[in-house]
């Protein structure tokens, strides 16, 4: 008997065209188009591709997408007088500034720049803080999509033992608050962490976000466990994830595959987020 698949792709794709109906009615009742501007600085290939996927999929649910190029030399300066100016633009709910930045800029002071209630991936410091002390937030992408598919899978998390290796801010730290706020039991380890393979097999929810192929065994992995794999590894194989999926499935009640698990479920995350972000500037009932 071998674990259920978490199939992130399919969730992605119902969370998408509820979004697109939600976008539609938004439309049609209220004339308003939900808008996102994602800027890229750089020719990065990786957050190229990483950037017009996400124009590509605002556009497909009806939002409105603005993309803004800058050359990798431009200055910290420029870079906040358009951050600044996205934030005063009406047409303009989500900004997204594609990370890493050169290392000329300070990437906290420009993420910090955005407008927090238009701050879609959930990184400045105040919806940081807001997620930690429970105020209503804006919640990072991927520890987002990951919390939706735990909750589909094993209902209420209350009580439950959770696992999160890796300690980042975009993945690690969000989800350990999510979790706690879902009145989980949570540890976090990360790469000092003694006895992690013990920690594991106590743990009924195993969200691994380490970025080291395979990383977690099949024996480490408590029966019946959900495993929810944010690992994305480029190897002579092709992509894996940080979990050896092959061994942990046999053992696992849920597992997700990589790919088709937690990263189409990033994306549609950040169009959820745009949504929320479009309805709580008119002061409309937010999407579920
Ligand atoms: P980071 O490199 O920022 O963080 C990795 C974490 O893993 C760190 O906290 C590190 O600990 C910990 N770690 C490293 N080695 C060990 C070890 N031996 N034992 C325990 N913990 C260890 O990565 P990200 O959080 O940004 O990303 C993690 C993975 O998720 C990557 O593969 C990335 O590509 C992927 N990813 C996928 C996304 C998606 O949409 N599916 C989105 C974002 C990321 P320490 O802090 O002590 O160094």
């Amino acid at each position: 008997m071998g674990a259920e698949l978490i199939d992130g792709k399919a969730f992605a794709a119902r969370l998408r065209a509820r979004i697109a109906g939600e976008v539609a009615a938004l439309k049609a009742a209220h004339g308003v188009t939900p808008g996102l501007a994602v800027v890229l600085v750089g020719e990065d290939p990786a957050s190229a591709v990483y950037v017009r996927n996400k124009g590509k999929a605002a556009c497909e649910v009806g939002m409105e997408s603005f993309e803004h190029r800058l050359p990798a030399e431009v200055s910290q300066a420029d870079l906040l007088a358009l951050v600044a100016r996205l934030n005063g633009d009406p047409a303009v709910n989500g900004i997204l500034v594609q990370l890493p930045l050169p290392a000329h800029i300070d990437e906290a002071a420009v993420i910090n720049a955005i407008s927090p209630e238009k701050d879609v991936d959930g990184f400045t410091v105040l919806n940081v803080g807001r997620l930690a002390t429970g105020q209503r937030a804006m919640v990072p992408c991927t520890p987002l999509g990951c919390l939706m598919m735990l909750r589909d899978r094993l209902g209420p998390l209350g009580g439950k033992d959770a696992l999160v290796i890796g300690r980042s801010n975009i993945v690690g730290k969000p989800m350990a608050q999510l979790l706690l706020a879902d009145s989980a039991t949570v540890t976090v380890a990360h790469s000092r962490t003694q006895g992690l393979p013990d920690l594991c097999r106590r743990a009924d929810i195993v969200v691994a976000a380490v970025g080291r192929p395979r990383f977690v065994q099949g024996d480490w992995i408590k029966p019946g466990a959900a495993v929810i794999d944010v690992g994305i590894n480029r190897t002579e194989a092709g992509l894996v994830g940080d979990v050896d999926f092959d061994a942990a499935r046999r053992v696992a009640g849920a597992i997700t595959p990589v790919p088709g698990g937690v990263g189409p479920m990033t994306i549609a995350c950040l169009l959820a987020n745009t949504l929320t972000a479009t309805a709580r500037v008119h002061g409309l009932p937010e999407p579920d």
